[in-house]
């Protein structure tokens, strides 16, 4: 079977359906190696076309991998992900070295698009073969056979693609992804995501507690809950409890530590919600709720469905209904028409708030969107600027906010390995790849553990920490 290496980019959504592709080929026999050693027969490069700029990175290492195939270190280059599902066989006009397209409602063909055969086909050559190992099958389909494996169909999804179990996963062992939901049913007007990823589906909870399961047995302590909009959680499938009821089932599972909620949408966050949140021991008192605005023009050119009052009382709900709760929030700067006034409420929100964790995306102008057609759209110099102010604004809360964490206690959780006795580790109230981070100086750990740690000091956005039954004098 031909060998394959893999770049994932993009969110950790995109993650999951590279480690589930990772998955079907491993299951094929395809050897999965590191392109850096020129042993990979096709590189397959899993991408991201949510924003201008994440389409430009994709198209650049697209260039690069139609070099090493021009030079022959690869023999098949396949794109996988949503810059297919966006772009189509257009992306050809920009890389015509590519081979096979496979767009995110047909991932379950990676097998085909790299091996040039179904999964069906290969265990039948393998079991008139009497091998698993001498299946000769290809390497690869014809070169000029191109293959576009990107339509969209209403069911496919939800028939090939729904189950995540059996991934190669790329995370470490100790946190994973699990995704509840794919697609969405939000309307917001500068957003791609719904014309790519498709309507909202829900996994059931049997389907999701299963993949927790494995996902546990396969060294998680901490799962990711993920889904474009996660409190819409279940409506689709007519489930009463919603995401209140799932997160209530996923707490009594054996053996997670964290279970953490990303992107939940705030105008559907209901008191249930937040109680779930509050009683369950295992869920993270953590909230990721992009707001996107504060400004209630804004909001509604945005089509959010919620004003600043509403924003408001939710995040105050939140705060005083959870304990110690963190949250992180998004933000968009330059708006079509978002005036100097406009963008002056956003950053005295923010100077205001005092978010724990925060993020500022430019506005990006994605044709196809309702805000494309929009008129007033900001100079980008002007964009940048605002930009830099919302998150000099946001820096100041965030150092402030940790200089005043010295001296608290905090479990957290050993994420690696550490250089000179200093390992980075993170409390429940920071989520992996995104947050800031503890360093824990003094003590010999392995991923995943569960220390006791008393805050020393700050570097930056990061805090600095001693295992609380030690005193150590110096801390680098
Ligand atoms: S909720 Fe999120 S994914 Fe859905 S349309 Fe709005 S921004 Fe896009």
């Amino acid at each position: 079977m031909p060998s394959v290496s893999f770049v994932s980019l993009g969110c950790p959504k995109n993650l999951v359906d590279s480690e589930k592709m990772l998955g079907l080929l491993a299951e094929a026999g395809c050897p999965i190696v590191s392109g850096a050693d020129g042993s990979a027969d096709v590189l397959v490069v899993n991408t991201c076309g949510f924003l201008a700029a994440s389409r430009d990175e994709a198209v650049g290492i697209l260039k690069e991998a139609a070099g090493q195939k021009s030079r022959g270190e690869i023999k098949r280059l396949v794109v996988a992900g949503c810059l297919v599902q966006r772009d189509g066989r257009g992306l050809l006009d920009a890389v015509p070295e590519v081979d096979a397209l496979v767009g995110v409602h047909n991932r379950a063909d990676i097998v085909r698009a790299v091996t040039g055969k179904t999964p069906t086909q290969i265990r039948k050559t393998r079991a008139a073969k009497g091998s698993t190992k001498s299946a000769a099958a290809t390497q690869g389909p014809p070169a000029g056979s191109l293959l576009f494996l990107g339509e969209y169909h209403a069911s496919s999804w939800v028939d090939a693609n729904k189950s995540d179990t059996a991934r190669l996963r790329l995370t470490p062992s100790h946190y994973a992804y699990l995704r509840m939901s794919e697609g969405c049913n939000q309307k917001c007007t500068f957003c791609t995501i719904p014309s790519i990823r498709g309507p909202m589906h829900s996994k059931g909870v049997d389907e999701i507690m299963a993949e927790a399961r494995e996902l546990i047995a396969d060294g998680a302590v901490e799962i990711n809950l993920l889904g474009q909009d996660t409190t819409s959680y279940g409506i689709d499938l007519g489930y009463g409890p919603g995401l209140s009821g799932l997160l209530r089932t996923l707490n009594t599972l054996d053996g997670v530590e964290w279970i953490r909620l990303m992107y939940a949408y705030p105008s559907d966050f209901t008191d249930e919600m937040i109680d779930a949140i509050a009683e369950c021991e295992h869920v993270a008192k953590y909230i990721d709720i992009p707001l996107q605005h504060i400004n209630d023009r804004v909001l509604k050119a945005m089509y959010r469905r919620v004003t600043r009052k509403q924003t408001e009382a939710l995040l105050e709900k939140l705060r005083t209904r959870i304990p110690g709760v963190s949250i992180r929030t998004t933000f968009i700067a330059g708006f079509p028409g978002e005036t100097a006034a406009e963008h002056r409420d956003l950053r005295d929100f923010i100077r205001g708030f005092g978010f724990d964790m925060l993020g500022v995306f430019p506005y990006s102008n994605e044709p196809g969107t309702p805000a494309h057609r929009m008129k007033s759209h900001l100079p980008p110099e002007l964009i940048d600027e605002r930009v830099e102010e919302l998150m000099l604004s946001q820096q100041q809360v965030a150092f402030k906010r940790a200089a005043a964490r010295k001296g608290e206690r905090l479990r957290v959780m050993i994420d690696g390995y550490g250089d000179s006795g200093v390992y980075p580790a993170r409390h429940q109230g920071q989520a992996p790849d995104v947050d800031s981070v503890v360093y824990v100086d003094g003590g010999e750990y392995d991923p995943g553990q569960f220390v006791d740690v008393k805050i020393a000091g700050t570097r930056d956005y990061d805090l600095l920490a001693r295992p609380a039954t030690r005193s150590l004098s110096v801390l680098r």
